[in-house]
């Protein structure tokens, strides 16, 4: 007694997946090609020329990996880091956390530099923990999903330089979004993820390798413990074998979902980084003021926030579950709740990609308004 499929339209302003951009969902739907044709082979080359602009970069080893962030930061984990290696990462938010996790999977030796959830490090914090601990790698989250802040990234890849260790920058909900300039700020590796920003759907992760992550790959003395993400592997598919022209199969690239990244980073380069930035900065900006109105408050002080995700503090004695609940069911808008040690302190409001639009923002600070008077927290009837 199935039916058709037939999802409800949300308006998705939550931590991502975001609507997708119409003429993504379209090139979803594009015709099927094999994944050693010349043409998707040509596809795959244009798709990492865009990931490079998009992400500021040079590095050749740009590609996107099949599976979603999180496959992609276990391959920069399980890639970079050998078993007893010393592993420094950033936890102030859940994502630095699950880095965390996945390198004790792959044996390293982790250490956790904590700071408050919705707080950053400064970089005399993060100078001082290599300096005691020397570690291989520094894994920091630039854009934490779970809290709102936003890394400042500028001098981390010197100080990292100076003490021989590789930079790994998590950029799952900063790409396209916001600034990331991968090799001005001197960092050997990044991630992403497609649901953000890029406004795709959620499948394929980007990642990049420069010149010091490359040197790492090339010297490992113990295997990547992954068949699937060993990248060595994966660069002979995606960027022919020893960088020459000759591909060769790893595993079956998911067709549609390339198609949909290619056009979802193409739309961005149409629109211009600079621009793109400016308008998530822009939409944020008229988000906050209306919360301002509201009665609500942002998280993160200001110079910290995120342009792409905000969170936002859940008022004393209102229930923000019954929030949730009623932007979705009376208004089909999703905000997310709060992860970890935040959930039930924060709504999660994202304005990414394509969703970053001023008629967003009206229709979900409305919707917001309505929904706190239904639980009583705001008296007066505006619409
Ligand atoms: N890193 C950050 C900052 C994220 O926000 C997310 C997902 O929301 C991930 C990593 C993991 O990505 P995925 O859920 O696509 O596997």
């Amino acid at each position: 007694s199935f039916a058709p499929l037939d999802p409800p339209p949300r308006l998705l302003c939550g931590p991502g997946p975001c609507n997708p951009h119409p003429r993504v969902l379209q090139a979803l739907g594009a015709t099927e090609l094999g994944h050693l044709d010349p043409s998707f082979l040509k596809i795959m080359d244009e798709t990492k020329e865009l990931l490079k602009y998009v992400w500021q970069t040079k590095n050749e080893f740009t590609i996107p990996v099949s599976g979603t962030g999180t496959a992609a930061m276990e391959a920069c984990v399980f890639n970079l880091l050998e078993p007893g290696e010393k592993f420094l990462v950033g936890c102030n938010g859940y994502f630095g956390e699950r880095l965390g996790q996945i390198g004790e999977r792959c044996a390293a030796t982790v250490i956790r530099m904590e700071k408050p959830w919705g707080k950053v490090f400064s970089l005399e914090e993060i100078a001082e923990q290599l300096e005691r601990h020397r570690p291989q790698v520094l894994a920091l989250v630039h854009a934490e999903t779970s809290t709102g802040a936003c890394q400042p990234m500028q001098g981390i890849g010197d100080l990292c330089r100076k003490y021989n260790c590789l930079l790994l920058l998590d950029t799952v909900t900063s790409i396209s979004g916001i600034p990331v300039y991968i090799d001005n700020w001197k960092v050997d590796a990044a991630y992403a993820g497609t649901q953000k920003c890029l406004s795709c759907p959620p499948g394929m992760a980007p990642l990049t390798f420069g010149p010091r992550a490359l040197e790492k790959l090339k010297s490992r003395k113990s295997q990547v413990p992954s068949y699937y993400l060993d990248m060595s592997l994966v660069a002979s598919y995606l960027l022919g074998e020893n960088g020459g022209s000759k591909r060769s199969y790893h595993h079956t690239a998911p067709i549609n979902m390339c198609y949909a990244v290619r056009e979802a980073l193409y739309i961005a380069a149409e629109e211009g980084l600079e621009k793109r930035w400016k308008r998530h900065r822009e939409n944020a900006e008229v988000f906050w003021n209306g919360l301002k109105q509201l009665g609500l408050e942002p998280l993160v002080d200001k110079e910290h926030r995120l342009t792409s995700l905000t969170t936002v503090k859940i008022p004393q004695g209102v229930d923000g579950k019954e929030v949730i609940s009623i932007l979705l069911n009376e208004y089909n808008i999703e905000v997310g709740g709060g992860l970890g040690e935040l959930a039930g302190k924060v709504w999660r409001v994202g304005l990414m990609g394509y969703n970053s639009r001023p008629d967003v923002v009206l229709t979900l600070l409305a919707a917001f308004e309505n929904a706190l008077r239904k639980v009583g927290y705001i008296k007066s009837n505006r619409f």
